[in-house]
């Protein structure tokens, strides 16, 4: 064995920070620091830190399980367990129609993962009801960056960008809790003279931080943004040259804002006009600015237009495809990015392609060998296919997801779950809703397989396999291959993912999302890639502007390669660290390859004439204002301690010890009415239930709201309470606020 340290990245959020692993003395392995990545610089918070915890043989899965007569979840062999899923799905598929199947993925799987689930539902099930958890997160972000700029990437510049720019507009984001090692690029941007403007109903960590804090009313920032550009107008600011040459759309948007006075909107936001017109004055004054947006204004039932108006405020500011400048989506999930862009999605094929395109289904059925005509249409978004579990859809098989925790209106979905007639789970642990299935398969997880990911940044990286899974354990691969061949599809399905990947290339070539001139060894020689990135180099230019550059060295062969990388090659060792034969490899002398775009725009958006769209939007209350019957806004999000579901982060010691539970943030003033003191456990009810947790009096949550975090299940699960009115456009539920009461408990 040559190498004992394997470079590689964390399992979870979409930061993707870079670390090291290398064998622990007791046959685990330990993290270390990985200065090379740029992106975190070695720094990693609690979650990556202790990510090597839930490979433990105690905490995970190790054997597949079967639902026995008797009702109770019982070991089983992984043919036994392979034969009972492609028996479910195909005796449903006979009974009722390929659409009675459904799959339901989810952001942390690799784009191999994720683009093999697509894959499968198409091809071989040929159901059209398939999508993933995603769809809770950046969809109403990607719909608004698609309109406006023809394309979606969650960042259209490096995070390097954010210190040498004058402003950031932060809305509805909490960097120091859900990504703690980002918070560098803030600070340093305040270091350098730049300002930080927080836009959250809750005085959160992030917001401590800013030179301004703006804290409207949960679901009212659609509002906010439209007095701001009133105030943009009214004062002068805006950019005419700018609008005129790169942008359509302009005197319907302003007429709109200008609808929106700043009185207007302090009647609706709560913001004051005078801290209106101040975040004005930041924003506009310097050269360079940014609007970064996260799941505040996108987790709501008008989350695209809310984002929408973000983006028309970067517009009419001459901000948005120019050096420094522009609008972002911080993405939350591990592959969010990627997740969205190669196939899951109820609406898409690889390569961020549209299913109802038909040049776009031609070439993706090419690359899979089928007709084009036999691949379905769009089917369900993630809630509406979810709530129709047990009714049109019948048999599930689910990858990567827990959304009897993470679904909105959770306690009706695990209902839903519950009336299915069979659900397959892959999964690392014994999540709640793998509890619920008739076969649940112990699947390798991040440090175990080798896999891509692409990152907020867009940057597509390589995660290695460091370790040997344990016995008993195969690859989500591994599953698909297996399940096509009993479903009778022999090929197409291989279980080494940087197979997958070729194909993957193939298929996304000539679509926004062109991996096409990505492989694996560029990956693990250039700490990553930015999407767009052509096999073929264009003739023109700059890196920036995506042309060729030439690369040094000697030495590689086309088409890179890891050899050992699939999980289900036979393992070393327990605790091995496997060899990477390509990290002291160089480029070949004189090859001309696509450098990768890390920043978007700079010449023309992606509309067909280049330009960016405005889209008018007006304010509109969210889909459940509060009452007498519930006179409080509830607010959910995340504490830095634990991850999405928790499945994974609620099963690590240190981490519970400093996150152990759910809590509801109440103002003094409402606990006062209540008579709740700090740590008295205190009722939400919402229109959809009850959930019960200690209250934790501050001030830093407006006496209006109350917040809860929505890593939990049980009593405390905040998903109970949230409100899955849609979205038009994104279909993303409405997470972020809705109608609640409080009440006291007494014993
Ligand atoms: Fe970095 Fe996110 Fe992992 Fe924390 S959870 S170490 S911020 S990638």
């Amino acid at each position: 064995m040559q190498n004992t340290v394997t470079p590689t990245h964390c399992p979870y959020c979409a930061l993707q920070c870079g670390m090291n692993l290398a064998p622990a003395a007791d046959g685990t392995v330990e993290v270390s620091e990985r200065a090379d990545f740029p992106v975190n610089r070695g720094a990693l918070c609690g979650k990556g830190r202790t990510a090597p915890a839930v490979l433990a043989s105690g905490v995970r899965l190790t054997t597949p399980l079967v639902r026995s007569p008797g009702g109770a979840l019982e070991p089983a062999g992984w043919e036994a367990a392979l034969d009972r899923i492609a028996e479910g799905l195909r005796g449903t598929r006979e009974r009722y129609g390929a659409d009675a199947v459904g799959v339901f993925g989810g952001g942390g799987l690799t784009n191999e993962k994720a683009y093999s689930l697509g894959k499968f539902a198409r091809v071989v099930l040929g159901t059209s009801q398939i999508d993933y958890n995603g769809r809770f997160c950046m969809s109403s972000a990607a719909a608004a960056g698609s309109r406006a700029f023809g394309l979606d990437r969650g960042l259209p510049f490096p995070l390097e960008d954010i210190p040498r720019t004058g402003c950031v507009i932060l809305v509805g984001s909490n960097p120091a809790e859900t990504m703690p090692p980002s918070l560098r690029y803030f600070t340093e941007l305040r270091e350098n003279g730049g300002t930080l403007v927080v836009i959250d109903p809750r005085r959160t960590r992030t917001a401590e931080q800013a030179d301004l804090h703006l804290a409207p009313r949960p679901g009212t920032d659609l509002a906010l943004a439209l007095g701001l550009l009133h105030l943009v107008v009214a004062e002068g600011r805006t950019d005419e040259r700018y609008i005129r040459e790169r942008t359509v759309g302009w005197e319907e948007t302003r007429a709109a804002a200008m609808a929106h006075w700043p009185e207007y909107v302090e009647r609706i936001t709560g913001v004051p006009v005078p801290r209106l017109r101040e975040a004005v004055r930041l924003f506009c004054e310097p050269e360079h600015a940014m609007v970064l947006t996260a799941r505040g204004p996108e987790q709501q039932s008008k989350g695209t237009d809310t984002v929408s108006a973000w983006i028309n405020l970067v517009l009419a500011t001459g901000r948005a495809g120019r050096p420094l400048s522009g609008y972002g989506c911080l993405t939350g999930q591990g592959n969010g990015q990627g997740g969205r862009e190669h196939g899951q999605k109820a609406d898409q094929l690889p390569g961020y392609r549209k299913l109802t395109d038909p040049g776009a289904r031609r070439h993706v059925a090419e690359v899979w060998g089928v007709d084009p005509d036999s691949l379905p249409g769009p089917g369900r978004s993630a809630y509406e296919l979810l709530d129709a579990l047990g009714t049109d859809v019948r048999a599930l098989l689910l990858m990567g997801s827990n959304p009897v925790v993470s679904a909105p209106r959770a306690a009706h979905i695990e209902q839903r779950i519950r009336s299915l007639d069979f659900l397959a789970v892959c999964d690392v642990v014994l999540s709640e809703t793998a509890a619920l299935a008739d076969v649940v398969l112990p699947v390798t997880q991040w440090a175990e397989e080798t896999g891509t990911t692409t990152s907020l940044e867009g940057r597509v990286l390589l995660r290695r396999r460091a370790i040997a899974p344990p016995e008993g354990v195969h690859s989500d691969l591994y599953v698909l291959h297996e399940l096509a061949a009993r479903l009778g599809v022999e090929k197409g399905f291989p279980t080494d993912p940087e197979e997958v990947f070729e194909e993957l290339r193939r298929a996304s070539a000539g679509g926004p999302a062109d991996y096409s001139g990505i492989t694996y060894r560029r990956l693990a020689e250039e700490n990553g890639v930015f999407w767009p990135c052509p096999a073929e180099p264009s003739a023109d230019g700059t890196p920036e502007a995506g042309g060729p550059v030439p690369v040094g060295g000697g030495g590689v062969p086309d088409g890179g390669g890891l050899g050992d990388a699939s999980p289900d090659t036979p393992a070393t060792s327990p605790g091995a660290v496997a060899e990477d034969p390509v990290r002291t490899a160089a480029p070949r002398a004189g090859a001309a390859v696509h450098p990768g775009t890390p920043r978007l725009f700079l010449d023309r958006f992606a509309t067909e004439d280049g330009r960016a769209r405005f889209v008018p939007v007006s304010h509109r209350a969210i889909a459940e204002e509060p009452d007498e019957e519930y006179p409080v806004l509830l607010t959910t999000g995340r504490v830095v301690a634990q991850y999405q579901s928790g499945a994974q982060t609620r099963r690590v010691d240190e981490l519970n010890a400093a996150a152990p539970g759910p809590f509801v943030e109440l103002h003094p003033r409402l606990a006062e009415r209540l008579g709740a003191a700090e740590g008295d456990p205190v009722a939400v009810v919402s229109r959809r239930g009850r959930a019960v947790a200690p209250a934790r009096i501050t001030t830093a949550v407006r006496p209006d709201t109350v917040f809860m975090p929505f890593h939990w299940a049980g009593e405390g699960r905040a998903n109970t309470l949230t409100n899955p009115a849609l979205d038009p456009v994104s279909r993303m539920p409405e997470f972020k606020a809705c109608a609640v009461r409080v009440e006291a408990v007494r014993p």
